[in-house]
């Protein structure tokens, strides 16, 4: 497909780390939905970046979140994103912005990636006010010191979490 050619059916990958999903996240998930005629949220297995879910536990999670919504697809990749794309037949890339801070990074992202595989489109989605502020770092280091996280993220999310780094602090 030429990069000026018509998108046509709309096959949207929506990749992160995940670490863990956020109720940003689901809202970002809740309206990527109604843009797109197949979206797959993509779990990326980073080896550089050190996680506190393993790629499995962030799956299982996401899997369990999206039980509302079968029709979005769950699945994992590692290596090059546009590559990932491709073969899953994508022709867009779905993406989040916060804040400016977050602008910087997605848009060097977005044009690497542009250069890389052109027919493939970025599509940023503003973040829902209410969920602007809230990202996987943030909710987990509140937690950590024993914060209330209620509504930031999944009941089950909140559950595991807890289990994971309050229990650890207690050790
Ligand atoms: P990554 O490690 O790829 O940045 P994240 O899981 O942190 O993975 O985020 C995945 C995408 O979701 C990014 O585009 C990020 O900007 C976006 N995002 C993260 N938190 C929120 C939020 N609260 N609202 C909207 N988008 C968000």
């Amino acid at each position: 497909m030429s990069p000026s050619a018509a998108l046509g059916r709309v096959v949207a990958i929506y990749p992160g780390s995940f670490d863990p999903i956020t109720s940003g996240h689901l809202d970002l998930i809740a309206r990527g939905r109604r843009i797109s005629d197949h979206l797959v949220v993509a779990v990326l297995e980073n080896e550089s970046k050190r996680a506190l879910f393993s790629m499995e536990e962030r799956v299982e999670m996401m899997r369990e979140v999206m039980k509302p919504y079968p029709d979005v697809e769950v699945d994992s990749f590692k290596g090059l994103l546009v590559e990932y794309a491709s073969t899953r037949g994508a022709n867009v890339i779905l993406r989040g912005i916060r804040a400016v801070s977050d602008y910087e990074y997605e848009l060097q992202m977005a044009l690497m990636n542009r250069r890389l595989r052109p027919e493939i489109e970025t599509v940023f989605l503003m973040a829902g006010e209410a969920y602007s502020f809230v990202s996987s770092r943030l909710v987990k280091e509140v937690i950590a010191l024993g914060g209330n996280i209620e509504g930031l993220v999944p009941k089950l999310v909140e559950e595991r979490l807890k289990r994971r780094l309050q229990g650890e602090t207690r050790k």
